[in-house]
């Protein structure tokens, strides 16, 4: 048996103890920064194990090195990331591990990362002195929009010592169970945030000559912004502008002073995440200068786009097609959503790989993000296989 027959065969019979721990997260979500109980159930799981264990790295990030007794002082670090963070959504599924904490919901699967993550730090601690470097175990706080992993680098996740590549999954209810998405350059976008208050005068809803109405050049606003994408964007290329959330106004007969938009833009580069930074602007400022109003726009965050690198590309597919077999590992177009691995990966070159978790009973599953979202937890124990075979090809290929 290969070494990677034999991790895929202790994955498989952790399978049980992986569904318990993901059912347990999965009904006691936590919020980004908030992940207090999610923390301290790895990091008590990891002290089990025998390692020394870092808590509160970028608030509430759980930090844990793997390493042989005997490795030298300069021998390879790997970091192997997994996100341990909820979204606030009220869950609608019917299950016996529905979320305990009402409006905070498991619906990206960070739970079963967080799961497969406890289960690789057991299965590579096991053989930790057959490992010919060190295993950097990062469990990483809010990764949705929050920017966990800068945090984390902050704090020093990627120093003292340095890895020098990094690994990643996310499970993925798209794509058919246990198939594995390697592939080398983008898989996920570059996403920045904005907000947009506008700025009118209020007044009564009967007398509207009198004010400048907030809502009216809000909306202006959502509409021609659409026009950026269709109209100045070059169609051989790809952009996303999101208004994801409106709020203004608070009563039935007054035309409200404010209102305050917020959404999404995604591209792959930064030529063009730029571009669009500069239309939206240039748009908002004429449009309210229009309707007599003023406004502010701010662009508060940027995710990096997700690259994987040639090599970690490459050593993952090999890792890939050992575990799943050749006609399980597969590519996909890039897509606009976005992950702050990127953090990682821009800084130790790797590879996040996308498994599937589509339960082939239920293909038309809800996607992530949606308040019915649930996966196949068969996928649990090939995430494990996956991402502690990379950890093991990446050493071996150093020595
Ligand atoms: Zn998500
Ligand atoms: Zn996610």
């Amino acid at each position: 048996m290969t070494i990677y027959q034999t991790l895929k065969a202790e994955a498989e019979a952790l399978f049980p103890t992986l569904v318990a721990w993901r059912r347990d997260f999965h009904q006691h979500p936590e919020l980004g920064f908030q992940e207090v109980r999610t923390a301290g159930v790895v990091a008590d799981h990891l002290r089990e194990l025998g390692l020394e264990v870092s808590t509160g790295v970028g608030k509430t990030g759980v930090v844990a090195m793997i390493e042989n007794d005997e490795a030298a002082n300069d021998a390879p670090i790997v970091l192997l990331r997994f996100d341990m963070d909820a979204l606030p959504i009220l869950e609608q599924n019917d299950l016996p591990y529905r979320s305990r904490n009402d409006g905070v919901m498991h619906a990206c699967g960070h739970d079963g990362h967080t799961a497969i993550g406890m289960g690789v730090a057991q299965l590579l601690t096991k053989r930790r002195n057959e490992l010919p470097g060190r295993v950097k175990l990062v469990f990483q706080p809010a990764e949705e929009g929050l920017g966990g992993a800068l945090a984390m680098i902050n704090d020093g996740a990627l120093t003292e010592p340095k890895p020098t590549a990094a690994f990643g999954l996310h499970l993925w209810s798209r794509l058919p169970l246990n198939q594995v998405v390697v592939q080398s350059g983008p898989l996920w976008a570059t996403a920045g945030k904005f907000e947009l208050i506008v700025h009118g005068r209020g007044g009564h809803g009967a007398v509207p000559h009198e004010t400048v109405d907030a809502v009216l050049a809000a909306s202006q606003i959502v509409v021609a912004w659409q026009s950026i994408v269709a109209r100045n964007v070059d169609p051989s290329e790809t952009a996303v502008i999101s208004v994801c959330s409106f709020n203004s106004g608070e009563a039935y007969n007054i035309i409200a002073a404010q209102a305050k938009l917020l959404g999404t833009i995604r591209s792959f580069d930064d030529k063009m995440h730029k571009f669009l930074q500069q239309r939206m602007t240039e748009m908002a400022h004429g449009i309210c200068q229009a309707y007599g109003a003023t406004c502010e726009i701010s662009f508060p965050s940027d995710c990096p786009a997700t690259i994987n690198s040639v090599a970690g590309a490459a050593l993952m597919q090999t890792v890939a097609e050992q575990i799943v077999g050749a006609e399980q590992v597969t590519q996909i177009k890039p897509m606009m959503v976005a992950e702050d691995m990127s953090e990682f990966l821009n800084r130790a070159p790797g590879c996040f790989i996308l498994v599937g978790a589509s339960d082939p009973a239920q293909p038309m599953h809800s996607p992530h993000h949606n308040p019915t979202f649930d996966f196949d937890e068969r996928m649990l124990p090939t995430g494990v296989a996956l991402l502690a075979g990379a950890a093991v090809a990446y050493l071996q290929e150093q020595r």
